[in-house]
């Protein structure tokens, strides 16, 4: 497959050195100078699973490409992914698949604005990454890559991924309901991101405070209720266990939304309680988590003078 990856930041580069090690074409596309630089000059240097290798592989700014690609990846943050559609629109055909494993919420309408609903394949990943210098970046999991095409009655551009990723050691699956897992992912980013980046915390810490059930329960009953509306059903106590079970998987890890605000990135957290608080206000409920964890994070983005 002729694979772009739009946006090669810690995932974005996993992603596109197991795909291009898989046989795959594979161009990574991205803005950051110095990154670019180091690819260009020393090759990317991508540690998967504690097992360090560095690989050839062509890297430019979006502007600079003029060739299509079967597949594109997109890699940004929430916040980065109107402005790469923006830059990339001009090598979209009517062909070009875009799929989107971004974490957040509203990324499929974004999307629609660019291309064919029919060619927009939505998922979630639990491979996480880092990213350590310029050039280099750390990758781990064992998957899976849960995607479905955004058009029901599509079937087939899912499926064509899936085979791939299955065949590059990522753990593609076909998911039958793309809306759900996207929701309850966002539950998770919605709980402990938002809650361990407050209270400047682990997960392990968090989830031994005598105050996490009632937490999560209500601002996962928020998510609920807007969910709902986009006929999504979640229901609270079996997504609160969830989150109890994920949060024991993981331990003492700090969540990705804290370790935005340690390196001084702005956090995704307008596409997380930001969307739950907004709609909420839209469709005349009460969110009260989510509007004051919303104005928490970005409190402190402005304390630490994020922009
Ligand atoms: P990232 O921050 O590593 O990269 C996103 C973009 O920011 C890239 O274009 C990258 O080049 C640029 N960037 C990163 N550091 C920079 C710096 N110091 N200076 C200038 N530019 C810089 O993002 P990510 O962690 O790969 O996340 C991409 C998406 O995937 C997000 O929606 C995230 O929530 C989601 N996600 C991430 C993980 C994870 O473990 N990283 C896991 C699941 C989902």
């Amino acid at each position: 497959m002729k694979i772009a990856i739009a946006g090669s930041g810690a995932l974005g580069c996993g992603f596109g050195y197991m795909m291009q090690k898989g046989g795959n074409d594979v161009t990574l596309l991205d803005f950051w100078e110095d990154h670019i630089n180091a690819i260009k000059e020393n090759g990317l240097s991508v540690t998967v699973n504690g097992k360090e290798d560095t690989i050839i592989i062509p890297i430019g700014k979006p502007e600079e490409i003029t060739d299509t690609f079967d597949t594109i990846f997109i890699f940004t943050k929430s916040m980065g992914l109107r402005h790469m559609l923006e830059e990339i629109k001009h090598i979209l055909t009517e062909d070009t698949k875009v799929v989107c494993l971004l974490n957040g919420l509203g990324h499929a309408n974004t999307i629609s604005e660019y291309i064919p609903k029919k060619n927009i394949i939505m998922g979630t990943t639990v491979w996480t990454g880092g990213l350590d210098a310029p050039g280099k970046t750390h990758f781990m999991g064992e998957g899976p890559v849960e995607v479905q095409n955004s058009d029901e009655n599509e079937e087939e551009g899912a499926r064509q991924v899936v085979k791939m990723m299955a065949d590059c050691g990522l753990n593609g699956v076909y998911s039958p309901d793309v809306h759900f897992t996207t929701w309850r992912k966002a539950c998770v980013n919605g709980t402990m991101n938002a809650l361990c980046s407050i209270l400047d915390c682990n997960i392990k810490e968090l989830f031994e405070t005598a105050q996490i059930d009632e937490l999560n329960r209500g601002i996962v009953s928020e998510f609920s209720r807007v969910a709902e509306t986009e006929g999504v059903r979640l229901d609270v106590e079996e997504t609160v266990n969830y989150l109890k079970a994920t949060a024991e998987k993981v331990g003492g890890h700090y969540p990705s939304m804290h370790q935005d605000l340690k390196n001084k990135r702005p956090t995704e957290i307008d596409f997380l309680n930001g969307v739950v608080a907004k709609e909420s206000e839209l469709k005349g409920f009460e969110a009260p988590y989510s509007k004051q964890i919303t104005q928490l994070i970005h409190a402190k983005e402005d304390i630490l003078g994020i922009k």
